[in-house]
């Protein structure tokens, strides 16, 4: 696949970076990972234009790499579906993750961008609910700065909308990143 279809996604992509960078900064906070490291979170991502771009990023990857992290992944399956179904929410860390540092973190998906920092979600004629940020920036103690997922989550769904009109993909998406990278 080529480069074209993922031009207003890395938009998207650039607009979330700069604004979590702009939060952060008012926060005096910064990623420096953690042992509550947010790359062992069981995270389900549900587009596929996502995941094509993640793919597009892996086959970048050489040789080497890419077999190292599909065996990774492949692990990563067997330790957290097991044959009845039943998911394992254990702490493992994500095939991608690479002695702390994201091997595909051009290509990481939205919910990777966002995560950390306190933020809200809106729903028309409901109140705006609030979700905390991650420990390690110990956001409790400061004042809200506000962070407001939902022109994200909005661009989203209408780039990932074009995305399977034009890929004819039908069929509702909920995967982890192992399973992205095993079952392309
Ligand atoms: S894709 Fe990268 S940033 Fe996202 S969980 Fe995996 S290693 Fe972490």
């Amino acid at each position: 696949m080529t480069d074209t279809p993922f031009k207003t996604l890395k938009t998207l992509y650039n607009d979330m970076d700069k604004t979590w960078d702009k939060i952060a900064l008012g926060y005096h906070f910064i990623c420096n990972g953690c042992e509550d490291n947010c790359c062992t979170s069981l995270f389900f991502h549900h587009t596929y234009i996502e995941k094509a771009y993640l793919l597009h990023g892996f086959n970048g990857l050489d040789q080497e790499q890419k077999a190292t992290i599909k065996n990774r992944a492949d692990i990563y399956i067997k330790k957290t579906f097991s044959d009845n179904l039943k998911i394992n929410t254990l702490k493992i860390i994500c095939p991608v993750n690479e002695n702390g540092r994201c091997l595909l973190y051009p290509f990481r998906p939205m919910i990777c961008r966002l995560h950390g920092l306190p933020h809200e979600l809106c729903r028309p004629g409901a109140e705006p609910v609030k979700s905390p940020g991650c420990r390690a920036g110990l956001f409790d103690g400061k004042p809200y700065i506000k962070f407001d997922r939902t022109p994200f989550y909005k661009q989203m769904a209408q780039i990932e909308m074009k995305f399977r009109r034009d890929f004819n993909k039908t069929n509702k998406t909920k995967e982890t990143i192992a399973q992205m990278l095993i079952y392309p």
